[in-house]
């Protein structure tokens, strides 16, 4: 990546001013004029290169580049309101590429990751049990976190002319989107669930039916012999990987994707959005709690032998891990530790049901893409209908599954569960600046709910 390391800091700072002068400069030009059809593109330049500028004065980490992205943006909404419309492609450009990887992220992990279940037959009761935690976890997870954002209704309080305006704009771009949409009962929308040709699915983006097929041939895998299947799942496993590799180097493009789509809608709509913002974070973070401290400890406290005393303080090793690495996979060896030598688990149980939560279990997950979605619909003045709830938690457990533990993953297959309803995507862009933190917070749920199923499933064999 390029870096201004060798620049010495005076400099830095010295050329970092002079492009903020001329961007503001040009940006004012190009606001009132529209004979000079150049202007708006050295703006654009001009502005892009102070922000890469302002990223490199010190060395500061990608999520703050990202948030820094966004203050920067609604500043300059803000100030130039409409004009700076003029950056829309980069912000479009960004979310295309985001949903470029959809599609085969969600393939290839949903089959690595139901094919990794090849043990849940030999292990038969303890594979089933935690399999069925699992679910019902992730389920009651999604759950909470819709009725918590229905309740408090994150974004509400933006003005209805705002709303509006923002769902017919939507709506203008999207109303063949949304008439393919099968908006019928909940009959036709489970039938939907099965695709007559998975190819077709895939390059519709018909996401259920992905889903679908993706979790089939994922336990169809299970059922052929090693030899065979090793190689097919090691394949998909590549994919994997490189699609996550793909999400980590979109992600280095993030600071300027935000900023020019959050100046695009703060420029439009005002900084209302920005409140908005902020009720949508606390409203995530109050959900995730609400999960951990009631159906967790319930868990433990109920249906396990374990103390919550215990539990808590036994397990926090993991959560400060979790919590810096955003990652559940790269948490694993950690949460193993804390189940064995801090709650008493088996062994021969922590190496099955905690692998297998950091590849399927993500209730932290869940949580966030139910906030999120009602979060969205609601900013663009879309009413969810019951069905559509209905579809969210299905979607959204499904998604787990397929969401690999590496940071930023949940993000990827939050388009999933929006497209599944037809949200429009753009509104990632919304939360994209507050959602490293949420990446982190809800890691740590997402190994909670691990262990907390490790304890039930050690207190039930014994
Ligand atoms: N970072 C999460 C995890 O590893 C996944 C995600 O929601 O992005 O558990």
């Amino acid at each position: 990546m390029l870096s201004l390391s060798r620049i010495s800091l005076p400099l830095r700072v010295l050329l970092t001013v002079l492009f903020l002068i001329s961007s503001g400069f040009l940006l004012s030009a190009s606001g009132k004029s529209d004979e000079y059809t150049f202007l708006p593109l050295l703006t654009f330049g001009c502005l892009f290169i102070t922000l890469f500028l302002i990223f490199n004065i010190f060395p500061i980490k990608l999520y703050q580049r990202i948030f820094l992205g966004l203050l920067f943006g609604a500043l300059v909404g803000l100030i130039w309101g409409d004009s700076i419309l003029v950056f829309e492609p980069v912000g479009k450009a960004f979310i295309r590429l985001i949903k470029m990887i959809v599609i085969p992220l969600v393939f290839a992990s949903l089959i690595v990751g139901t094919a990794s279940m090849q043990d849940i037959r030999k292990l038969g009761r303890i594979g089933l049990k935690t399999i069925l935690f699992y679910l019902i976890s992730t389920a009651m997870a999604v759950t909470i976190g819709l009725i918590i954002a229905n309740v408090i209704r994150p974004g509400s309080a933006l003005p209805e002319a705002i709303r509006t305006e923002l769902g017919q704009n939507y709506m203008a771009e999207a109303d063949s989107k949304l008439a393919a949409l099968d908006r019928t009962g909940p009959v036709e929308l489970l039938l939907n669930i099965i695709p007559e040709n998975p190819l077709q699915a895939m390059s519709e983006g018909q996401m259920l039916q992905v889903i679908f097929f993706a979790l089939m041939a994922g336990i169809a895998l299970t059922y052929i012999s090693d030899s065979r299947k090793t190689g097919i799942i090691n394949f998909f496993d590549g994919v994997t990987e490189a699609m996550i590799k793909m999400v980590q180097l979109i992600m280095r493009l993030a600071p300027y994707g935000v900023f020019a789509l959050i100046a695009g809608v703060i420029g439009q709509y005002g900084s209302e959005i920005m409140l908005s913002l902020a009720g949508y974070f606390i409203a995530t973070l109050f959900a995730l709690l609400v999960h951990v401290l009631f159906f967790n400890t319930l868990v433990v406290r109920f249906l396990t032998g374990v103390s919550i005393k215990r539990f808590w303080s036994g397990i926090s090793q993991a959560l400060v891990v979790a919590f810096s690495s955003s990652s559940s996979s790269a948490t694993l060896p950690v949460t193993m530790e804390c189940a064995q030598d801090n709650l008493d688990v088996k062994p021969e149980i922590a190496s099955f049901v905690l692998p297998l939560g950091s590849t399927i279990n993500m209730d932290g997950t869940a949580i966030f893409q139910g906030v999120s979605a009602v979060f969205i619909a609601t900013i663009y003045g879309i009413s969810l209908t019951f069905p559509d709830q209905l579809t969210i938690v299905l979607t959204a457990t499904l998604a787990s599954i397929g969401t690999a533990g590496a940071p930023q993953v949940g993000i990827i297959m939050l388009t999933l569960v929006l497209e599944s309803i037809g949200i429009p995507l753009e509104g990632i862009a919304l939360i994209l600046g507050v959602e490293r933190f949420l990446d982190m917070a809800r890691t740590m749920v997402n190994v909670t709910s691990d262990l907390s199923c490790a304890c039930f499933i050690n207190t039930q064999e014994v």
